[in-house]
């Protein structure tokens, strides 16, 4: 794995435990050389992962949104920074700068851009292992909701499986560095 996107909250959540995981994965990342690729912030887990990646040497590029790039919320000292029109188009520059997706807690930016890339795998039109940080206990009742939607036919075995969890950093990153895509699986359960 030479780059992976990683998708995070633009806060830092009310304990200290989420802001020391996304440091700890910044470090990981640039001691591993794994590109960092992120939505640009310079605030929250967002602002917290980069600077930790930074000054372990890392290379961490980031795409933001003309209209989110305001002196506030922007990183400015990145390796390099990409500017797009919309979040859209920001997806989808994230998508072809990375090989992987690495989701640490965050809100609903972080949930819209993890379940993109979901259903984009499940319709084969992405192939990005994605490795969810389940630091904390924090996505315990989004996982449960996820084996809610297999066991009752909402989602294939095969599609739950396209998301790795782990509760630390080493494991999730040796996890994703040792994935191999399953074959690909048709998203329709019945027709
Ligand atoms: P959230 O999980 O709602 O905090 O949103 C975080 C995600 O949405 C990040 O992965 C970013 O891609 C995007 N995002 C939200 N707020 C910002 C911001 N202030 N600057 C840059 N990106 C942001």
């Amino acid at each position: 794995m030479q780059s992976a996107v990683v998708f995070c909250g633009a806060n830092t959540g009310s304990n200290s435990i989420y802001a020391r995981a996304a440091a700890e994965l910044g470090r990981q990342m640039a001691e591993r050389r794994i590109q960092a690729v992120y939505g640009a912030g310079k605030v929250g887990l967002m602002g917290v992962f980069a600077d930790a990646a930074l000054q372990a040497g890392g290379e961490v590029l980031g795409v933001i949104p003309f209209f989110l790039r305001k002196k506030e919320v922007c990183h400015e000292g990145l390796t390099k920074l990409y500017v797009v029109d919309s979040m859209h188009e920001r997806k989808i520059k994230m998508a072809q700068l990375s090989e992987a997706v690495i989701v640490l807690p965050g809100g609903y930016g972080t949930m819209d851009e993890v379940f993109e890339m979901l259903t984009l795998a499940q319709l084969g039109q992405g192939r990005h292992p994605v490795g969810l940080l389940n630091i904390n206990g924090f996505y315990g009742p989004l996982i449960a909701q996820l084996d809610t939607m297999a066991a009752e036919g909402f989602l294939k075995p095969a599609h739950r499986e396209l998301l790795l969890v782990a509760d630390d950093i080493t494991t999730l990153l040796d996890r994703l560095e040792s994935f191999q895509a399953p074959p690909k699986e048709g998203k329709w359960i019945k027709l």
